[in-house]
């Protein structure tokens, strides 16, 4: 969609806080030794691209700043213009739960901004589609196959007579019987299951297919309050009901479909505030751009939508759980940080409980890109989420309600992630990536912003938005942050597609499942 920025010649490091003793290098391929900075600093030997350069000289111990907030220590003594790699920094402790600010500091806010709208889906309750799609759902891992087949029959036999409907999609899923369903963890799952199935993308409407003999039954999956939210229809097919094979259980599913796809046909677009817009925020495939490009662009572009009165949603608990006494001092209440500090412990217990800690999170392939641990991370991480005060909480897989800027604990992994942003009933997703995936969701549009224009270069035809040109100096942050603030508008409306849609990349759906398999 965008035309790639040229290579930066000059050598260039990016300094982000003034207190920082440490730089990331911008130009491609990295720099050689003898080069000089802008900043003042000849390097000492070859770094790589997006990695730290120290720009004075540190003894052994000496803090590490990034970001004006310490990402570790000096593990030995490192002079001025070498590379800061990860085998030199000792990350630091997670800041205390207990020694948290509570709404200390939120933010006053931000001036509102009017007449930006979307053409969207109106539903029953109030919320919007952006997208037109008939959802069938299941209980359990043993229909998947069936649903999958009778979705293809769907797809080729009857969508084609109501064209107003985007797709049929099967909410297929590895849940549902074989697991401890009375265990403290199974709620997760299978609140997630039920505010999937009530996505605004679905318009009311579902189709759920149940085996018959699984644990996760229909009745405890939807449960009444969840029936009382869908306003149109719906229906349940049992397939150990079926008295004649295969063919009789695919013939009910589409019997069942056709109604649907009728109502469904029926509703246009129409034009809605962005107000109505509910924006799940992601990153995947990090590197050390990302908090200077991509997750501060977004960031802008999140301010703007909390001033049109949208909900922004930011996730990933294991990605800002080093900056959470930087967000609980942010919260609008004491209740509202008491909520986040909750969802951190749990998750502090979970990990612990797996024998597993935060440091697990950082990639081979985000270290690769020049982030040294969880800690440099996460200050990039939390970038996304600009600079408005903390409105809400959210357990993972729960419903978001809130306007504003919504915290929704879920793990950073992409696709369970995705899910349950799902579930808490996201409309449009952004994604940032600095190693790139092609990842996308079938359910709403994924915009795909690089942090890097090496990315958007060599795969121009999966990324949407070149963060990148922030480094090289030829676009500012605001720009970016507009620009993806009007592509949401667009795509929300109809009116342009993301490159996963295009190629119809849609990533499976994976629960997250904290509770024992059986
Ligand atoms: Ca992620």
């Amino acid at each position: 969609m965008k035309t790639a920025a040229p290579s930066v010649t000059q050598p260039r490091a990016i300094r982000v806080h003034d207190d920082d003793n440490v730089a990331v290098v911008v130009n491609q391929g990295g720099l050689a030794a003898g080069a000089r900075l802008d900043l003042g600093v000849t390097l000492r030997e070859d770094v790589p691209e997006a990695h730290k350069v120290a720009l004075a000289d540190l003894a052994a111990g000496d803090r590490i700043v990034r970001y004006g907030t310490v990402i570790g220590y000096a593990r030995r003594s490192i002079a001025h213009g070498s590379w800061v790699h990860e085998g030199l920094i000792d990350p630091p402790q997670p800041p205390a739960l207990a020694d948290c600010p509570l709404a200390t500091a939120p933010p006053a806010p931000l001036p509102r901004l009017e007449g930006f709208t979307f053409d969207g889906f109106r539903n029953a309750d109030g919320s919007v589609g952006t997208k037109n799609i008939l959802a069938i759902a299941t209980t359990v891992q043993c229909t998947a196959p069936t649903v999958k087949h009778a979705v293809e029959r769907i797809k080729a036999e009857l969508l084609p007579r109501y064209p107003n409907v985007d797709d049929v999609v099967a909410i297929a899923h590895h849940y549902g019987c074989g697991v401890a369903i009375d265990a403290p963890g199974a709620a997760v799952p299978i609140r997630t299951l039920r505010n999937l199935s009530l996505n605004p993308n679905f318009g009311g409407e579902l189709l759920l297919v149940s085996l018959g003999c699984e644990k996760l039954q229909p009745e405890r999956m939807l449960g009444g309050g969840a029936l009382k939210v869908l306003a149109g229809e719906t229906s349940v097919a049992v397939l150990q009901d079926a008295e004649q094979g295969f063919g009789e259980m695919v013939a009910h599913i589409m019997a069942l479909a056709e109604p649907k796809l009728q109502r469904l046909n029926q509703r246009h677009r129409v034009p809605c505030p962005a107000s109505d817009l509910v924006v799940g925020l992601q990153c995947g495939g990090s590197d050390a751009f990302s908090g200077v490009t991509a997750n501060p662009a977004v960031g802008f572009a999140a301010d703007l939508l909390v001033r049109a009165g949208a909900t922004v949603m930011f996730s990933e608990v294991t990605e800002v759980r080093d900056a959470a006494h930087l967000l609980t001092a942010r919260a609008a209440t004491a209740e509202v940080a008491q909520a986040f500090i909750r969802e951190m412990a749990w998750y502090d217990e979970y990990l612990r409980l797996g024998g597993a800690d935060r440091a697990a999170n950082p990639t081979p392939g985000n270290k690769r890109g020049g982030l040294a641990n969880v800690v440099e991370k996460a200050m990039g991480s939390i970038a996304k989420a600009g600079s408005t005060a903390l409105m809400g909480v959210a357990g993972p897989g729960e419903r978001v309600t809130q306007k504003g800027l919504v915290f929704a604990a879920t793990p950073a992994s992409d696709f369970i992630c995705g899910t349950l942003q799902l579930a808490a009933s996201m409309n449009m997703h952004i994604f940032t990536t600095g190693r790139g995936t092609p990842y996308g969701l079938a359910v709403v549009p994924v915009i795909k912003v690089a942090t890097n224009s090496g990315l958007a270069r060599r795969w121009p035809d999966l990324i949407d938005v070149d963060a990148g040109r922030i480094a090289t100096s030829e676009a500012t942050v605001e720009d970016i942050g507009w620009e993806i603030f009007r592509l949401i508008l667009e795509v929300a409306g109809g009116r342009k597609k993301t490159w996963a849609d295009h190629w119809g990349l849609h990533n499976e759906f994976v629960l997250f499942n904290p509770g024992p398999v059986t």
